[in-house]
């Protein structure tokens, strides 16, 4: 039973948002199916055991059908929380964005930027949500990748960062140029082997356009990020180690949106936005700390505020109940300061009352892990709260606190 910290800053909570038909749950499928893949794969160092494994998923079918699913690439720890798409669902959407700490908004590349996509990209605004952008089905007849960039700013205000650039489109998209590093990835016939891409120089038919792609990027970036500013005006030229980094800042303090594509159900694209994840979108230590207030003081006139640090006192908020199939009542709660273990007593801040927490799970796509402690940052469901509902604030009976809650009513929404 896993009972050390987590290393937050190996930590990535993030939804995927996207339109109706984008490709929302093909990319989290392919996202859990992948990392479960390279994870297994360093667990088993057997071919045969791996590709077994891959046959039973492949028939299962892996779909996110929990609240919040872990997965790990690399070595980082991904919760992937589910955020509906539907536009009934506004209420359930505002609860999940206000627990994720970064996004993949998902496009099709045809359609570009849709209602729903627009809507839930503003809802994001609303919460400073920083994202990525990846401009899914570049296989389909009309796929765009630069109309779809033009329409992210046009019409959803963003500041698009392309990354890549794609190397052919519909039936002939062969790879991506990776503008950062100026490579090229081209889509391997080993993908299944979850080897995903051959990674070769830019063919020279790309070369101009990779230039030109890459001098964009550090022309935005300029803008963007006041280091890279401060090189351009001094006729520098970033190196790869100086660009990481900014692209990071810029994603997190929303200056600019890196943009990727692919075709998720083609597996193509999958593992680059997998990198993207863990190099541009913030860990919970890169959030600001949390404000509340004393929940004994009916005036709201105490503020009080927790950091994501494992130091501070107990915090953490409710964002959804579901029943699963297996263990019954969960409830997911997104822990923002101090630690969780499985027996203690919590106060239910908006009731005043305690509660004891029974067992502590991590929910992945194939199994549910038990454990025994869970730390500021992190996001679990939690089994033996019988009295707590969504939106409210668990906390430390002796540091109590009440969490900010989400401004409702949601906005009306009009459906084109
Ligand atoms: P969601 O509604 O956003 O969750 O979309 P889905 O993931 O269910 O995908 C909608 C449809 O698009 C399904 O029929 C998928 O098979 C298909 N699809 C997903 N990814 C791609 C892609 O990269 N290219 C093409 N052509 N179709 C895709």
């Amino acid at each position: 039973m896993a009972t050390t910290a987590l290393d937050l800053a190996k930590v990535r909570n993030i939804g995927i948002m996207a339109h109706i038909d984008a490709g929302k749950t093909t990319t989290t499928e392919r996202i859990l199916f992948y990392t479960g893949v390279n994870y297994k794969l360093g667990e088993v160092h057997d071919g045969a055991a791996t590709m077994d494994w891959m046959k039973e998923e492949q028939s299962r079918g892996i779909t996110i059908t929990s609240a919040a699913t872990t997965t790990h690439w690399d070595d980082y720890t991904l919760n992937i929380i589910d955020t509906p798409g539907h536009v009934d669902f506004t209420v359930e959407v505002e609860r999940a964005l206000r627990v994720l700490d970064g996004a993949i908004a998902v496009f099709d590349a045809k359609e570009g930027v849709e209602p729903q996509s627009e809507q839930v990209w503003r809802q994001a605004d609303r919460y400073g949500v920083p994202r990525i952008c990846f401009i899914n089905k570049m296989d389909k007849v009309g796929a765009e990748f630069q109309r779809c960039v033009d329409m992210f700013s046009e019409q959803l205000d963003a500041n698009p960062l392309p990354i890549q650039l794609p190397i052919g489109a519909e039936s002939d998209f062969k790879g991506v140029i990776d503008l950062v590093r100026m490579q090229a990835y081209v889509w391997s016939d080993e993908a299944a082997k979850g080897e995903m891409y051959d990674t070769i120089p830019i063919p020279e038919s790309h070369a101009e356009a990779a230039r030109e792609g890459h001098d964009k990027l550090i022309e935005i970036l300029a803008e963007a990020d006041e280091e890279i500013m401060e090189l351009y005006l001094e006729g520098e030229v970033p190196t790869v180690e100086q660009l990481v980094p900014a692209i990071r800042r810029a994603t997190i303090a929303g200056t600019a949106v890196p943009v990727l594509c692919g075709t998720a159900f083609k597996n193509k694209g999958v593992q680059p936005l997998l990198d993207a994840v863990t190099a541009y979108l913030p860990s919970p230590l890169d959030i600001d700390a949390v404000n509340g207030f004393d929940p004994k003081d009916s005036e709201k006139a105490t503020e009080l505020s927790r950091k994501p640090s494992e130091e501070e006192p107990f915090s953490a908020l409710v964002y959804k109940i579901e029943t699963d199939q297996h263990l019954g009542k969960l409830t997911y709660i997104r822990v923002y300061s101090g630690v969780l273990e499985t027996g203690t007593q919590v106060l239910n801040s908006a009731k005043g009352r305690k509660e004891r927490i029974g067992k502590i799970y991590r929910i992945h796509s194939n199994k549910r892990e038990e454990i025994q402690r869970v730390g500021a940052g992190d996001i679990v469901g939690v089994m033996g709260l019988k009295d707590t509902t969504t939106g409210e604030t668990l906390s430390d009976a002796t540091n109590p606190i009440m969490l900010e809650s989400l401004s409702f009513p949601a906005p009306v929404i009009q459906v084109a």
